[in-house]
């Protein structure tokens, strides 16, 4: 094996930012970060405090107050196009430090770092387009206005999985809309966030719209949630960390944004391009090595094809390569952590325990220091197996079968999630009849995990509330506001 000692060699020590100002965290305990891919620590962020928060939220209701809430849309657009100027002349440098603290391909790193600059790009111009309505059917004496305005200091707290581009399916729109940001990234993968302030002010972001505060989620996301001077949290994670997000927000009511878990379908009818859905199916699973909010965990396959279709599935998933995350052929990186990888494979021990036939998978290897799965499929499984309705975030699908597309719809209904959906059939009648019943955010026809900045997305029941990105990912970091404008004389009520 390659020896990766030489990433060790230049462990990064991040500081944190507050008000346009770097702090390198003295005083403050810091958290080591290893490379899950590599085994070896590389980077390391300051453990901050409840009182760094309340020095960020200060900050930041400063530059809204007194600047960025103000400044026009125009404005606000050209500084998001910097912004995104700015992260393509850094894509290497940020899709290294994203390969190396996710452990993710550096191939997806990439693409995921540019698919970000879009976002900046896309809402630079919505930050112009902010309208409203005027209600002119009052008669002679009324005229009506509905504005938006910002919302004002928006609390961001974001997940290890997809650091930068989930920042970026917020940012931007929070930005646009005229807010200003308190983020905490996760402890685990904060580098890309902070490496984005430096960007951020050498695009002519006034000083206090972004901060940075790194750190644990019970001392810095808690502290957060529950700030008196926070006007909306929007937060990216797990359902059981969004409920206390949510309870925490109660201190003064914050409107909040939770982007949650999932546990999604992908329905394949016999009438589908098997080829093609095999290969969806694939990706769906294998994509992040299965740790995706959207990740298709779970099969529902016409049990006519059910066999053929498997078969298919099983000869793509031994052609993924599974290796160093840093090797541009990588197809499939590593697990996050040594505990997320326990728990994946206590996964597939419970699945084998609980009857299901293990087809392939379930077991590690180690091609470059680090843990990996093996792409894992289980059949012969029942909707009540805990496989089959819990968020496992790894790579491990679970094959179920159908006889009638009502059938389908059902099984695949039957979750406490929300997320996402695929549906593989030639048939429009069949796919759009069956993609119109499924009560998820983000819907798929013969196609799976794609998109960009133009359409919102979010959950239905336990994967959320709101909306991110397009116009409507800036209209959900606004208030609104109800203006009655009276014209003429008044007619006295005391006369
Ligand atoms: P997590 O819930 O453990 O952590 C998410 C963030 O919350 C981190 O920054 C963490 O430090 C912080 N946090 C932890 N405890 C907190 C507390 N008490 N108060 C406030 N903040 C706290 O999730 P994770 O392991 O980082 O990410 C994986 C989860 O995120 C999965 O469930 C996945 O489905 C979900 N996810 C959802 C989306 C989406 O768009 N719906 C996108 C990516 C990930």
């Amino acid at each position: 094996m390659k020896d990766y000692s030489s990433l060790a060699q230049s462990v990064r020590q991040n500081g944190y930012f507050i008000d346009g100002q770097w702090h390198d965290g003295s005083g403050r305990e810091r958290l080591e970060r290893v490379s899950p891919g590599h085994g070896v620590a590389v980077s390391s962020v300051a453990l901050c405090t409840a009182q760094d928060v309340d020095l960020a939220v200060a900050a930041a209701r400063r530059a809204f107050e007194d600047v960025w809430g103000d400044t026009p849309g125009a404005e606000r657009g050209r500084i998001l196009i910097k912004a995104a100027e700015g992260i393509r002349a850094r894509l290497d440098e940020m899709a290294y430090w994203e390969t190396l603290e996710t452990g993710k391909p550096i191939s997806q790193s990439k693409a995921e770092i540019t698919g970000a600059a879009d976002h900046y790009e896309a809402a630079a111009g919505m930050a112009r387009m902010i309208t409203g309505e005027t209600h002119n059917s009052y008669g002679e004496g009324m005229l009506g206005l509905v504005t938006k305005q910002p919302i004002g200091v928006v609390g961001l707290i974001t997940p290890w999985n997809f650091p930068f581009i989930v920042l970026a399916e917020r940012l931007p729109f929070i930005l646009a809309a005229g807010c200003s940001v308190v983020l905490k990234p996760s402890e685990m993968t904060s580098t890309t966030s902070l490496i984005f302030a430096e960007i951020l002010a050498g695009a002519g972001l006034p000083r206090g719209v972004y901060n940075v505060v790194t750190g644990t989620g019970p001392v810095v996301g808690e502290a957060m949630s529950n700030h008196l001077d926070i006007d909306m949290i929007s937060f990216t994670g797990s359902t059981a960390v969004g409920e206390r997000v949510l309870t925490a927000s109660k201190s003064n009511l914050k409107k909040v944004g939770l982007e949650l878990g999932g546990k999604n379908p992908q329905i394949v009818f016999a009438d589908a391009n098997l080829d093609d859905a095999a290969d969806g199916v694939a990706f769906g699973l294998c994509f992040n090595a299965g740790q995706c909010c959207v990740s298709g965990s779970r099969l529902i396959v016409e049990a006519s094809v059910a066999e053929s279709f498997k078969a298919k599935l099983l000869e793509k998933l031994s052609r993924v390569k599974i290796g160093d995350p840093l090797d541009p052929d990588t197809q499939m990186g590593a697990i996050v952590t040594p505990q997320h990888f326990k728990k994946i494979m206590s996964y597939v021990e419970r699945g084998q325990a609980e009857g299901a036939c293990l087809d392939r998978g379930g077991e590690a290897v180690s091609p470059s220091g680090g843990e990996f799965i093996v792409p894992t499929v289980f059949s012969g499984v029942s909707r009540d197996m805990a496989i089959a309705r819990e968020e496992i975030f790894g790579p491990v699908v679970t094959v179920q079968t159908f006889e009638t597309a009502a059938e389908a719809i059902e099984i695949a209904l039957d979750t406490e999630y929300g997320l996402a959906a695929s549906v593989w059939s030639k048939n429009i009648d069949t796919a759009l009849g069956v993609i119109r019943k499924m009560r998820a955010g983000r819907c798929w026809v013969n196609t799976t995990i794609v998109g960009g900045p133009e359409q919102p997305m979010g959950g239905f029941k336990r994967s959320g509330t709101g909306r991110e990105c397009g116009m409507m990912g800036v209209e959900e970091y606004m208030e609104t506001k109800s203006i009655h404008i009276a014209l003429g004389d008044r007619e006295h009520w005391v006369a």
